[in-house]
Order: structure tokens, then sequence, then C-alpha cells
């Protein structure tokens, strides 16, 4: 049965020679398991996948030579014996009646090693190497290894490749003059500019024939100060289909551009506009891209005209299921990507495998499996933070019978807190996909209960999960008991009144939720796109080269003065995710936000706070604030850990009941469903 709720998202693509399912792209996403022999871990992603409906995947980047790699050895496709471990991948697929393209990317001068390959001989600012200059007949070699690449990956089996043109890899870096100041045929003026992609294009489909799909990936707005303007983007885009290009994919922003483009605090659709704009210039499909994490957002942007297919990444690790619950009306089912980034970019970055924080069994598919059990059993579980709620549903999918204690009179423990961030949204949407799957699975949920170590002694159960969460640190400055002195809990949960002038004690993740959360009166930007737009100076790239302005960003009105301190000399927020760090510093310093490293608390009074620099305590002056408020970390708290272990129960702590430095949701889901899925 079809849900009516999504007909255009729901309805097939005729490309032609071959039909897609439905409007649903899994876009590329670099997971890893590209690199190395691990094709069968990636058979069983990509096949999971396909069973859940989704109407074509494209796989992460694979390189078409050594020198285009992102890293050194990273995944690619250029010999006849790497074709046969594709074929793994795209069996799995189609056995799943699904259908699978190929990413080629070659990553130009990010690629991370010295190697790497460019049109011009200039660094990036996110790598350390400084490419090599291709003469001209460098260049023809690299059209002619995507060739070759385009062709294994038919002979491999796969129903197409996406050409990645966008996010400023090599494709990309031909275009702009900020990156091609050649001065052959592939340089110059626009028209020369553009040959490269137009060339691989042509070459590609004269190779592989008119039935395989070909999807270009074009950089609709580069987000860089001197990228495309919108009328050579738009001559790219027509060019490119002539040149034979099935589908044209949406790119936004370089990887070096300093607008944040897929973060959480980045509005849902948020660049669907500007694919609209490419749809009165060409007839081939478009997809557009970015921040579609609902079937119900996915809708409205197809109904509004923006474009042929929507293209979910992150959304299909969070959920391989979308697309089924979406067509089987179980929409509110569905596991949504918050775009934290936190398991899979910011992993892909620091060069770990990818997983998803909401769905631990992305990309684990081969060895994490909530198998039934033989022997069921009666667990308590006892606090229902992100640990808790994950052990409970597990344990409960798999055949256990499980009572679930939590002393506040709603589930989610602090991620009740972190909803309240702007920018953080989404959190809501974890909240709703547990409380409906608790729901479901028959949990069974005793709210405002806290519950006594001789309650659950006394109630004999086979097992209890302790996710009793975290206390806060007592930072122990002289006079914090002074009026003026309150908690993070205070100010995000009890939301007790906070004056104008605020010293933020503590530069954690939280001490920079709680400076966000102050600074905002009023909605959230995040709620309004073109407040949010303006905040970065994104404007329409017919104004601006590649659509950034600068001189245009209008900050919101910060609702208070707010200063940020840590004892630590250096970087405020250096802990912060790989991805997204630099996007809270960023909003701090948009909102005049002080942020001071390498401070001694020295008192509290009246005055303020009263701090000094150094093991000299060098400079003491007052801060002179209303209120201080404190983020100084977490304590574990286990209390009922050692009554039940002396009563002889097995007893499981998980969560910041466990680490407490180590609180967040990546780890408490993590370690909550692993525990649950061997007991
Ligand atoms: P945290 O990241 O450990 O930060 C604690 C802060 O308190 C540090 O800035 C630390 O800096 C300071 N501190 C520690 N001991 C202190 C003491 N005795 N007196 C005064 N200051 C002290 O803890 P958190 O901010 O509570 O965050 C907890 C977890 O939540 C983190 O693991 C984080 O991953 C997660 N989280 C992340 C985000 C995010 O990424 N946006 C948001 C919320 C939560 P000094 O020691 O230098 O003073
Ligand atoms: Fe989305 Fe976060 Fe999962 Fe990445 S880790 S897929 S951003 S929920």
């Amino acid at each position: 049965m079809t849900d009516t709720n999504y007909p255009r998202l729901l309805a097939p693509l005729d490309l032609g020679f071959t039909e897609l399912k439905n409007r649903v792209l899994m876009g590329s996403m670099h997971t890893g398991l590209e690199d190395g022999n691990k094709h069968e871990r990636l058979a069983a992603y990509f096949a999971e996948r396909a069973r859940g409906g989704v109407g074509l995947i494209v796989t992460g980047g694979y390189a078409p030579n050594r020198v285009g790699g992102v890293k050194p050895f990273a995944g690619k496709l250029t010999t006849q014996k790497e074709v046969s471990r594709h074929r793994l991948i795209t069996r799995a697929v189609h056995a799943e009646d699904g259908k699978i393209a190929m990413q080629i990317l070659h990553a130009g001068r990010y690629a991370y090693h010295p190697l790497s390959v460019a049109p011009s001989r200039i660094r990036s600012p996110i790598t350390p190497f400084t490419p090599r200059a291709l003469s001209t007949s460098g260049v023809e070699k690299q059209i002619a290894a995507f060739v070759r690449c385009a062709r294994l990956a038919r002979d491999a089996g796969y129903d197409g490749v996406e050409i990645m043109g966008s996010e400023g890899y090599f494709i990309n870096e031909f275009l702009v003059t900020h990156t091609n100041q050649r001065t052959d045929e592939w340089g110059g003026d626009f028209s020369q500019r553009m040959r490269l992609p137009v060339e691989i294009v042509e070459r590609t489909r004269e190779a592989v024939g008119t039935d395989f799909i070909i999807i270009y990936r074009l950089s609709m707005i580069d987000l860089i100060p001197d990228g495309n303007r919108w009328a050579e983007t738009v001559m790219l885009a027509k060019a490119i289909e002539s040149a034979g290009a099935t589908i044209i994919n949406t790119g936004i922003g370089w990887h070096e551009a300093r607008v944040p483009t897929i973060a959480t605090s980045v509005p849902r659709g948020a660049f669907a506009w500007v694919t609209k704009k490419m749809k009165q210039e060409v007839t081939i499909p478009l997809i557009t891209s970015n921040r579609i994490n609902l079937p119900a957002t996915a809708e409205q942007i197809l109904s509004e005209g923006c474009a042929d297919m929507v293209s979910l990444a992150r959304p299909m690790l969070a959920d391989p299921d979308f697309v089924k619950k979406a067509q089987e009306s179980r929409a509110d089912e569905i596991n949504v990507c918050i775009a934290c980034n936190q398991a899979c970019l910011d992993h892909t970055f620091a060069n770990k495998m990818s997983t998803c924080l909401v769905n631990p069994r992305a990309c684990n598919e081969t060895e994490l499996n909530y198998i039934a059990t033989k022997s069921p059993l009666r667990f308590a579980v006892v606090g229902s933070g992100p640990a808790g709620m994950s052990a409970a549903l597990v344990l409960s999918e798999r055949g256990h019978e499980v009572d679930l204690f939590e002393a506040a009179a709603e589930l989610g423990g602090q991620l009740n807190m972190a909803k309240v961030i702007p920018g953080k949204e989404e959190f809501h949407e974890m909240l709703r996909y547990f409380r409906r799957q608790i729901e479901l699975k028959s949990v069974a949920i005793h709210l405002n209960k806290r519950v006594a170590a001789n309650d659950l002694i006394s109630a004999t159960y086979d097992g209890v999960v302790i996710a009793t969460g975290v206390v806060p640190r007592d930072p122990d400055i002289e006079g914090q008991e002074h009026p003026k002195v309150l908690s993070y809990i205070d100010v995000l949960r009890e939301r007790v009144p906070v004056g104008k002038r605020v010293a933020i004690i503590g530069a954690g993740g939280i001490g920079f939720d709680v400076a966000e959360f102050l600074l905002q009166d009023g909605e959230s930007p995040t709620l309004h796109l073109d407040q949010w737009l303006a905040e970065w100076g994104v404007v329409d790239p017919s104004e601006e080269r590649g659509g950034i302005a600068a001189n245009r960003m209008q900050p919101r009105v910060p609702a208070r003065e707010i200063t940020l301190l840590q004892r630590k000399i250096g970087k405020l927020g250096a802990g912060l995710g790989k991805t997204t760090g630099w996007i809270h510093r960023a909003i701090l310093q948009m909102n005049d936000v002080r942020m001071i490293g390498g401070v001694n608390y020295e008192r509290i009074g009246d005055e303020g706070l009263l701090v000094s620099y150094g093991e000299k305590r060098k400079d003491p002056h007052w801060i002179d604030v209303d209120n201080i408020i404190l983020c100084a970390g977490q304590l574990p708290l286990r209390d009922l850990q050692e009554p039940l272990a002396s009563a002889g129960i097995p007893v499981y702590v998980v969560g910041g009941a466990d680490v407490a430095t180590e609180l967040d949701a990546k780890r408490a889901i993590d370690q909550g469903s692993r525990l649950a899925a061997r007991l």
C-alpha cells in the first residue's frame, strides 16, 4: 500500500531506458567501508537500504586513479580485479530489487596525500599538501581515468555512475579562477574552464552506451567568495545535459566554505531554492539535496517544483527503512537523522569508520544484529536518557520483558535539555522516535519513579541496567552559593530567569550550548530560512559570485552580553565536533561573545566573578555580571550499582553513569544497544 501523503515522493521516475521506483536517492556518503577490502560489509549495508525501498543508491566516492584518492589507499576502481569485488555489492543490491550507481570522486587539491594534482599549484585551506599542477597531457590522463572508471563500474554491474563535480573537488577546481589559473586550453574564460567536466561526461557517455545512468553532481552554489556566477552555472548545466548526463544532482558549497551546509543548525531543505532556479534551465531530471530528513519535507520540496528527486544521504544511515515506512504510513516510526555529524562525518575526518549516532547498526550490519532471544528474561532499566532508552528498546525487541524507570515526568533525560538549544531542534525528532518505539515495543514505562535499590532487589529482576546519567561537577569556587550563580540545569530545564550580562564557567559542549541558548530571544534562526541565510551572508548566486556576500551578513541582535571561560590555555571549544565545532565558535563570535581561556576562578561576589590568569594569578579583575552559570562538566551517578551487586543481581552500567566525561548521545546509544544485543 502506498501512502497518499507523499504522492510525489513515492512516484516512479522514468529515465527512458530504465525506471526508478520513487524519487528518493540515497546520496553518496563516504563511510570508510570503501577503503580496503570491506566489500562484504558494504554489500550488507547497501542491501539493507535497497530492501528499505530507496529509488537509487549512490556509493561513497571511488577514485578513478591513485592521485585522485581522498587519502592514501582510498577506495578506487581502476582494474578488473577490483571489478570482481564490486560485483558483491551490485549483486546484493540487485537481489533486493534495488538500483545502485557508483560515485567517481577525484579529490584534486583536497586529497590528503602528497601525490595530489589540480589545475593549478594552489593549496587548499583544509589540507597540508600543495597539489602538483597538471600538464596539458596530464589533464587528458585524468579524463581517461574517469572514463575507464565508468566503464569498469558498468562491468561491475552498477546501474550508473555519479561524476562528482561539486564540493570543491578536482572537477569543480577547474571551473573557477580561485583554483584554475591555467593559460592552456583548460583555463581562461569560463567556456574554457568548463571544458573539463563537459569532456568527461561526453567521453563517458560514449564509453558506457546509452542505457547507463550518468548523474553529474554540479555545484549550484559554491559559497566561496570567487565562486561561479549563476549564469556560468546555468551554462555548465546546459552543456552537461547536451554532453549526455541522465540526471543532474545538486552540490552545495565547497568544503572550504565558511557557511554551514548540512549541520543540524541549517534549516531543513535550506538550499532547495537553488535547485529550483535550475529547473527552468534544463530538461533532464534534477535532484536537490541538503538537510532533507523527513518524508514531509521531501514531499513539500517536490510539490513546490524545486526538483524531480531528493537526495538523502545521512538519513539513510539513520534509517534504512525510510522509504518503506513512508510508503506504509509509518513516517512517525522513522529514525530521523539529526544532522549532528558526530558518528558519520566526524568519524570520516578522524579516519574512523562511519556509523550513525541514532543507529549504531549503520555500517555494522554484519556484526551488530538484534536477534530474538531463546530465553526471555526480566530486566529493569533505570534512567530514560539515550543509553537507557536504547537498551530498553533493544532488550524488548529481542523478546525480553522490560521495566523502564524514570525519576522525571517525561522520557529523555538530558535530551530534553539539548532540544531547547537554538539550532538543535532536531533532538525533538530523536525523542519522538524513541517514545514511539517504546510504545510499539511494549516497554513498561514508570515515570516519576525514583526507584530505590530495595525496590529492584525485591522485584527479583534477572538483571538491572543502570542508566541514571550524571550529576553536575561542583567546581568548588569561593562564593558559589551566591544567588547570582545558576547551574546549566537551572537555565535549560528549570528556565530560571537570567540577567543581561552573563559569565559561563566551562566551555565544553554544554557551556557552548548554554551560550547559544542565552544569545537567542525568540525563535531560533534555524526555523526561519530567510533569517538564517542573511545571518551567514548567503545570497542568490545571480547577485553575487558563489552566492556569498560577507559584507551582507546580518547577525542576530544578541540577547545578552556573554563571557565564556575555561581554565585551559588555548582555543575554546577545541573538543567540539570536528565538522561542527567551527560553526559553534563562529556563532559565538558573530554575537560578540568574549571567549577567554587560561583563567583562574578566584571568587564570586556581589561584584560578579573575580578571575586571574596563569600560575602567578596575574591581573586579577572582576567580570561584572548579573549571573554566573556553572557548566563545569559532570560526574557519574550510579549509586544503585553497589547495593544491587551486593544483592547478587547482575548489574550493567551504561551511558553517562558509566563514563561521565564522555557523556554524549553517540556513546550512550551505542553502549546501550550493544549491551542489550548480547544480554
Ligand atoms: P566537558 O565537555 O567535559 O566540559 C567541561 C568544562 O568544564 C570544560 O570547559 C572544563 O574546562 C571545565 N571544567 C572542568 N572541571 C572544572 C572545574 N573543576 N572547575 C571549573 N571548570 C571546570 O563537559 P560538558 O560541557 O558538560 O559536556 C559533556 C559532554 O556532553 C561532552 O562530552 C560533550 O561531548 C557532550 N556535549 C556536546 C555538545 C556539542 O558538541 N555541541 C553539546 C553538549 C554536550 P577547564 O577544565 O579548562 O576549565
Ligand atoms: Fe545523521 Fe548524526 Fe547519524 Fe550522521 S551520525 S547520520 S548526522 S544522526
